[in-house]
């Protein structure tokens, strides 16, 4: 399909494409066993700059946005989406920066972010605070011009491998969610350390970690945003992040089925290739056209979404205000229905596709050397972060009903 990609799209995806086949391929098996974060590799994606293709030039990025990302995380997650997620997890902690960041946050923190010298995290999951991100309880109190942390986040992609961590804590328990509030922690902070390092199913070799902060002070101006809009700022972020998670379910579908036609042309049965059942291309038939309609809808959003995002960017820069707020004043849409519909069309794609890949590869298919398993196992965590697929479709419907009724509003006032 041709998908009308401008040529510095298309750069992207051949640069992204040649560190997968090259680079990628050959250790990720390695990698995946040894639970080692590749720092090789690392050095290679920086190397090509692709930690800030989606990132305006003024910082340092290429002037991309949404597709961009979603171009590189996809292709990358062809070959290994463990090793391809430390472009995201560091893009989740750009992206609030960006959005919500004034223009001295965004000056200081997304050079380095874009160029990759830094790595950067995303963490609101608590121990006991997951899907309903309201209760959690990690505390962050003003006391003069600092603020004082404490309390324990888990889940945290990266861990101890980034260098800036977009964090939430509630900074007045009293007000519940609107007492939550995002905040900008460089590591090393006094009081900030690392806890357990999670042991997982898959993407393996990017490490998940606990943190720790006990009465870790951080000067006040690293409050993103408002105090109390944490919530926004999480929202604001999901909503253009989601689409990367698609884009790595969708890489890891695609990259499971090229390695299944590739085995299934090759293996013989009664005599001749097992792709010339008509079961199985059958189930090669349906694994192909379910990617190529989730790559349909995900690259129709990522575009539409970045006639947004892009003037907004540029409006923020040039007037020295909050992206959000240039979006907000350019009447930009709210995207938490379509990237809910991304991530969850997308995640579920990939866990069908990779499990029936497993299953035409046969016996094989089910084993360590042989490249397929470990895509089942990396699809599985798709349909869990960044809010679980039921969580997506509770947005997603709850979006719908809002909808109606606002249209039914309007249809009354006409009326
Ligand atoms: C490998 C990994 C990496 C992660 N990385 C990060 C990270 O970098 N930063 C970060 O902040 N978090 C991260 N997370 C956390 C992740 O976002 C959460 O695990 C996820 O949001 C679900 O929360 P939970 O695990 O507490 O599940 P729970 O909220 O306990 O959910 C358990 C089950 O109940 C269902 N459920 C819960 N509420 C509802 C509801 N209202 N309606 C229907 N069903 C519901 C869920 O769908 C799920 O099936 C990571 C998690 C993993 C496993």
């Amino acid at each position: 399909m041709d998908y009308e990609l401008t040529e510095t799209q298309l750069d992207i995806i051949n640069l992204a494409g040649e560190i997968a086949d090259k680079k990628i391929k050959p250790v990720r098996a390695k990698y995946d066993a040894s639970e080692e974060f590749p720092w090789e590799i690392i050095e290679e994606m920086r190397k090509a700059d692709l930690f800030g293709v989606y990132l305006p030039e003024e910082y340092g990025g290429l002037g991309g946005a949404n597709l961009e990302l979603i171009l590189m995380s996809e292709r990358l997650s062809q070959a290994c989406a463990g090793i391809g997620l430390s472009a995201l997890t560091s893009s989740l902690c750009a992206i609030p920066i960006l959005l919500f960041g004034n223009p001295d946050q965004r000056k200081r923190y997304l050079p380095d972010l874009a160029s990759g010298k830094k790595l950067g995290s995303f963490c609101i999951t608590e121990p006991a605070s997951g899907s309903d991100a309201t209760s959690m309880g990690a505390t962050a109190t003003l006391e003069g011009d600092h603020y004082v942390l404490n309390g324990v986040k888990n889940f945290c992609s990266g861990g101890k491998t980034s260098e800036t961590y977009v964090v939430f804590f509630s900074t007045n328990p009293s007000k519940g969610p609107r007492g939550i509030s995002a905040f900008i922690i460089e590591k090393g902070t006094p009081g900030f350390s690392f806890g357990k390092k999670e042991e997982k199913m898959g993407i393996r070799c990017n490490p998940t970690y606990e943190l720790v902060f006990e009465n870790c002070q951080i000067p006040k101006e690293n409050l993103l945003y408002k105090e109390g809009r944490g919530l926004h700022v999480a929202q604001g972020t999901f909503d253009l992040s989601r689409p990367g998670v698609a884009a790595q379910a969708l890489g890891i579908a695609q990259g499971a089925l090229n390695e299944t036609i590739e085995y299934t042309r090759q293996r013989k049965q009664f005599g001749v290739p097992v792709s010339s059942f008509q079961a199985m291309q059958h189930m090669l038939a349906d694994c192909a056209t379910q990617i190529e309609a989730s790559r349909a809808l995900l690259y129709s959003v990522a575009k539409a979404m970045d006639k947004d995002v892009i003037p907004a960017t540029q409006k923020a820069i040039k007037e020295g205000i909050l992206v959000y707020d240039a979006m907000k004043k350019l009447g930009a849409k709210r995207w938490t229905k379509e990237s809910a519909m991304v991530k969850v069309f997308c995640s579920d794609t990939a866990m069908k596709v990779t499990t029936d890949c497993v299953q035409m590869c046969g016996g094989i298919g089910y084993m360590r050397d042989f490249p397929v398993e470990k895509f089942m196992r990396d699809a599985k965590i798709t349909q869990i972060y960044e809010g679980t697929n039921q969580v997506q479709r509770n947005e997603i419907g709850m979006m719908l009903i809002k909808e109606a009724a606002s249209a039914a509003r309007r249809e009354a006032v006409a009326a």
